[in-house]
């Protein structure tokens, strides 16, 4: 099989089979579920190696290799722990695109889902606005307001209930703080991050271009985002997809929540104690680097403590919900979520504190699973609560 034309083809050869991808301090945690090589870092490039050399059947390979690259998280500790510094994201998305034909069910569910309606779940595109059920008037004042501040929700804060939240509280404290936000619901588009997971790039520049058309139609210069996938996204595949940088700035949820306390412009009367610890999302912490504005956050909040876990930051543990594991492989998903909350555990917290969707909705479902009583939420409706105005 003729693989010389991929982007990222000599780094299929320069892997030094040491191994730093499979264990290091964050672990693959899909290898540390299923211990299968072929879904490590190391196991996949010498996959598409042999596969190019001939050196295994095609069809075999080819099968294996999608088997790898869709048990595969995307949590980037293995790229973080890479000896040789080899882009293994990028090679993943890559790599996908040569299974296209022999796509797992529920990733191919997931695209005709998109296709059809624009978020992942397929439900009606004119529902989109189901999250902000608890708002009502506020968001009857912001939807499509031309203003300079705008909030992208993505398709998990916006059709799960529960999850929805968490952009609730942060424009309920925007209201208190006398700001204004522009929300756009009706006219979102998935941020395409399933497409490029699932190695579909031209249908993610598709609502990339359109993402961002409806961006500057409402003339936003600062969008604010809180779900951790569309924030990698937005920052980092949306200037390659478009070759173009983007026209506006993206700030995470944190750092708008933690400007407005700077500013003084919310009162945070609230100090009941309660300990807490903040789970760092892969894709924010990770993949973009955001690591300091959630600590920095938690700090100005009265009455909260704030214990690390033992894996934090650079080394944080997955959740298990990334990279489309969680509809293709859920036992999977489950178990690596369960490895987490047993550090989670460990610090004998109130709080599992979070700011990213589906890591809150796999980490919450596999709580409540093993019976415990830690409350898991967004930061946001932390800070909310810190205001004793929920
Ligand atoms: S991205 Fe995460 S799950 Fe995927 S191979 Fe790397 S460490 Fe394993
Ligand atoms: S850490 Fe990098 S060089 Fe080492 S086995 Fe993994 S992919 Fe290969």
């Amino acid at each position: 099989m003729n693989l010389k034309g991929l982007q990222y083809y000599n780094e299929l050869f320069i892997c030094a089979y040491c191994a730093y991808c499979v264990n290091n301090q964050a672990s693959c945690p899909t290898y540390h579920s299923t211990l299968h090589e072929i879904v490590t870092g190391r196991g996949k490039l010498i996959t598409a190696r042999n596969l190019s050399q001939g050196l295994i059947d095609s069809e075999e390979g080819l099968d294996a290799l999608r088997d790898g690259l869709f048990l595969c998280t995307f949590c980037g500790a293995c790229q973080e722990n890479c000896i040789v510094d080899i882009p293994l994201t990028k090679v993943y998305s890559e790599l996908k695109t040569l299974v296209q034909d022999r796509l797992p069910k529920y990733t191919i569910r997931v695209f005709e889902n998109l296709n059809k309606e624009h978020n992942i779940y397929g439900l009606d595109q004119e529902d989109r606005d189901i999250w902000s059920y608890d708002i009502e008037e506020l968001y009857d004042e912001w939807v499509n307001l031309h203003h300079e501040t705008g909030f992208f929700l993505g398709c998990v804060y916006s059709y799960s209930g529960r999850a929805g939240r968490g952009p609730t509280a942060v424009l309920k404290l925007a209201k208190m703080a006398n700001e204004k936000i522009s929300i756009f619901s009706p006219s979102e588009y998935c941020c395409g991050n399933p497409y490029l997971l699932g190695g579909q790039k031209e249908k993610a520049k598709e609502f990339a271009e359109h993402n961002i058309s409806e961006i500057q139609r409402l003339g936003i210069k600062d969008l604010i985002i809180s779900c951790a996938g569309c924030y990698r996204v937005f920052t980092e595949e949306y200037p390659q997809l478009t070759g173009k940088d983007l026209p506006f700035n993206v700030i995470s949820h944190m750092k708008y929540m933690k400007d407005l306390i700077k500013a003084k412009k919310i009162n945070l009367s609230n100090d009941s104690p309660f300990k807490v610890t903040y789970k760092d999302p892969c894709e924010l912490g990770r993949h973009s680097g955001v690591y300091d504005v959630a600590r920095e956050l938690l700090l100005s909040l009265p009455g909260i403590e704030n214990r690390e876990l033992i894996n934090n930051r650079d080394k944080a543990l997955c959740c298990g919900s990334g990279g489309l594991i969680k509809v293709n492989h859920p036992e999977v998903a489950n178990d690596i979520a369960n490895r987490l909350i047993t550090q989670i555990v460990e610090q004998e917290v109130d709080i599992c504190v979070n700011a990213c969707p589906s890591c809150l909705l796999n980490i919450d479902e596999n709580i409540k699973m093993q019976g415990l009583e830690i409350k898991t939420i967004d930061i946001a409706e932390l800070v909310l609560d810190r205001t004793n105005n929920t």
